[in-house]
């Protein structure tokens, strides 16, 4: 792919990149050139992942590590920049939600949440920071939510973690300008993956009332996130920084 969104000689982290949304970035990452590196806990499903971007042409390898933790960040890092050579691209995507009210939600609980979904995205940026740094210009994409906007119910850390990202985004964006790094989030809507179908086999009628909000008439697809994805990861979008993108079918202008 020649032009703007080229990606060849690139090299992306893509956390939580073995399945869902993170598999749809990593495969419209792949699909413009860059080399990936898929990051999960799971790894049989990270080596899966593995050999279907490897199948589009590029490089991958697959590392195995909970990105909430210190160690195993540092870890990813240096096997990275071991094994592909550099750091360009780093997309903080991994996240978990537990559904409960915030009286009924334990301090453990909150702090998974917390962990998982936004403590990742400042481990994960600060230990890739020097790498992306050294080359001159990079990129982070973090992953936010509809409940980085909305409020909700039965997800007060998800919410706050959802939140919390979207102004971390912001103060890295102003941060690292100077380096020529840009930061942005994207912020999905309803979109078919585990995460989800977990949350329809418990919530009745949440699939009809997601088409019924929702402008598009559909749920999003993991497709859905490859071209935004790429264009946040490509020199089309050097002068976009600190922005918060919904990818949402319209749920979010939706009155
Ligand atoms: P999935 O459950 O399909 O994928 C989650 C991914 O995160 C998996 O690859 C999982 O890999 C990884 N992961 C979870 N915890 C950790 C951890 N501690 N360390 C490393 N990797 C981890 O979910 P989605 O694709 O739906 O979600 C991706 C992102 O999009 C999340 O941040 C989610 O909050 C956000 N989002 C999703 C929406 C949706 O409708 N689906 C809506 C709004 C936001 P492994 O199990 O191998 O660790």
């Amino acid at each position: 792919m020649a032009g703007p969104f080229d990606l060849r000689g690139k090299v992306a982290i893509v956390t939580g990149g073995n399945g869902g949304i993170g598999l749809g970035m990593a495969h419209g990452l792949a699909d413009a050139g860059a080399d990936i590196a898929v990051v999960g806990r799971n790894e049989a499903k990270s080596k899966a992942a593995v050999a279907d971007l490897t199948g589009r042409g590029v490089r991958a390898i697959a590392v195995t590590a909970d990105v909430s933790d210190k160690g195993d960040v540092a870890a990813m890092v240096e096997r990275v920049v071991g094994n592909l050579g550099r750091i360009d691209i780093l997309i903080n995507n991994a996240g978990m939600s537990i559904r409960k009210p915030p009286h009924l939600l334990e301090l453990e609980e909150w702090r998974e949440v917390i962990d998982t979904n936004l403590t990742s995205a400042f481990l994960c940026s600060k230990a890739a920071y020097p790498a992306l740094k050294s080359a001159g210009r990079g990129k982070i994409i973090n992953i936010g939510s509809m409940l980085s906007i909305f409020g909700a119910s039965f997800a007060p850390a998800y919410a706050a973690s959802k939140g919390g990202i979207v102004q971390y985004t912001r103060a890295c964006a102003c941060a690292w300008a100077p380096d020529n790094i840009q930061v942005n989030a994207i912020l999905p809507g309803w979109i078919d993956t585990d995460l989800t179908r977990a949350a329809r086999k418990q919530i009745d009628g949440l699939h009809d009332r997601v088409l019924a909000r929702t402008p598009a008439g559909r749920w999003g697809d993991i497709g859905d996130f490859a071209g935004i994805a790429t264009f946040l990861s490509s020199s089309a979008s050097d002068f976009v920084t600190g922005t918060a993108i919904p990818v949402d079918g319209g749920y979010s202008v939706m009155a």
